[in-house]
């Protein structure tokens, strides 16, 4: 029955026993949840709640639309909106399930509540470099998703069989979105039988893949053109990259999520193995910034150790305090160091 999980035992009957009692849950995933946080957060909420545990989600701040599908999604507390309501509940909270992030600095305005909380913090996250916060941690980078380490979770309590259609839709909606549709090379063939099993489950696979791919917007597709446009490469570096300022934005009527996998059809250049977007954030005062390469250059090194930032090997994220043409002034000098890595 455990032939999906790789978690330490010690820690599975620590959570059993943990789970053995009634249990005020909280589940928090990080600051500007994609779908695996919002994924492997539902999917763990019906779980917990079917178990008879009192548990609530609490997302740092909004997400996109092409992820409000999701079972569970309209009692989701967000931090930013429904701001007493999260404080109250964290702050009462025995158990905090952390997921899809690793250092508390990743939920935002949330960070300090979740530093002073009394709760027993249990991490489940596939980044690299874990920080200690978590009095149980499951971290494993050479996993997917999120998604399909609380797949594990469940299996390692011996709840397959527990698994809803909610469950399955929410854990293969995490798992599609974070492999880029089984795709990237963090997917192996156990990602294939977990996700196997989740269709034998319920998962609707054509149905969470449309709602989330091919639910666009006219404005959507016309910001990706412009970001095409805009795109820049720096052939000596094997590096392409793309810019979209806050005008840009609002010249398409933006939305949260809106940019989600831009940054991926520089990759998709013969060549080219390191791809950026530099995204303007008026309301923030800070440029976001999403990393990806192919092969191994770690976007993960650039992003934490010249961005603030941080994330997988091949996917990274990060922010500049500066302008939009001082950042990249800034990002063009930083290439010069890599060169022969990114040129071998
Ligand atoms: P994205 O570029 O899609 O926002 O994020 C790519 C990956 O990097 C995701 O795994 C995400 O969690 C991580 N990431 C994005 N932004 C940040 C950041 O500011 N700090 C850290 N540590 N990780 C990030
Ligand atoms: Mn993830």
């Amino acid at each position: 029955n455990c032939i999906f999980a790789r978690m330490n035992s010690e820690d599975v009957k620590a959570i059993e026993a943990l789970l053995s009692k009634p249990q005020k849950i909280a589940i928090v995933p990080h600051k500007n949840p994609d779908g695996d946080a919002i994924g492997s957060s539902l999917g763990l909420w019906h779980y917990l709640k079917a178990k008879g545990q009192e548990v609530r989600v609490i997302v740092p701040n909004d997400y996109p639309r092409f992820l409000k599908w999701m079972p569970g999604t309209n009692e989701v507390l967000n931090f930013e909106r429904d701001n007493a309501a999260a404080v109250e509940y964290l702050n009462n909270a025995d158990i905090c399930f952390t997921l899809d992030f690793n250092h508390l600095g990743r939920v935002g305005q949330m960070t300090p509540i979740l530093e002073g909380l009394k709760a027993t913090f249990i991490m489940i996250d596939h980044h690299q470099a874990p920080d200690s916060y978590a009095q149980i941690t499951y971290s494993d980078a050479k996993m997917s998703s999120t998604s399909e380490m609380v797949f594990n979770f469940i299996s390692y309590m011996g709840d397959v069989e527990k698994i809803s259609s909610e469950i399955a839709d929410c854990l293969y909606a995490g798992i599609v979105t974070d492999t880029g549709s089984f795709k990237y090379s963090s997917t192996t063939s156990k990602t294939h039988r977990v996700v196997a099993e989740l269709i034998d489950r319920g998962a609707n696979s054509f149905k969470v893949q449309n709602v989330i791919f091919d639910t666009n917007t006219p404005d959507r597709l016309q910001l990706l053109g412009c970001a095409l446009n805009n795109m820049v490469i720096l052939e000596d570096y094997n590096t392409a990259y793309t810019t979209l300022s806050q005008e840009e934005l609002n010249a398409h009527n933006y939305k949260k999520g809106d940019t989600e996998g831009f940054v991926n059809y520089s990759l998709t250049l013969q060549n080219i193995r390191f791809a950026v977007i530099f995204i303007e954030n008026k309301e923030e005062g800070i440029i976001k910034i999403s990393f990806r390469s192919e092969g191994s250059f770690s976007v993960n090194e650039f992003a934490r150790n010249h961005f603030h930032g941080g994330g997988h090997t091949n996917a990274a994220g990060g922010r500049s305090e500066s302008n939009m043409e001082d950042t990249i002034k800034y990002f063009k000098a930083l290439l010069e160091n890599y060169k022969d890595q990114l040129s071998k």
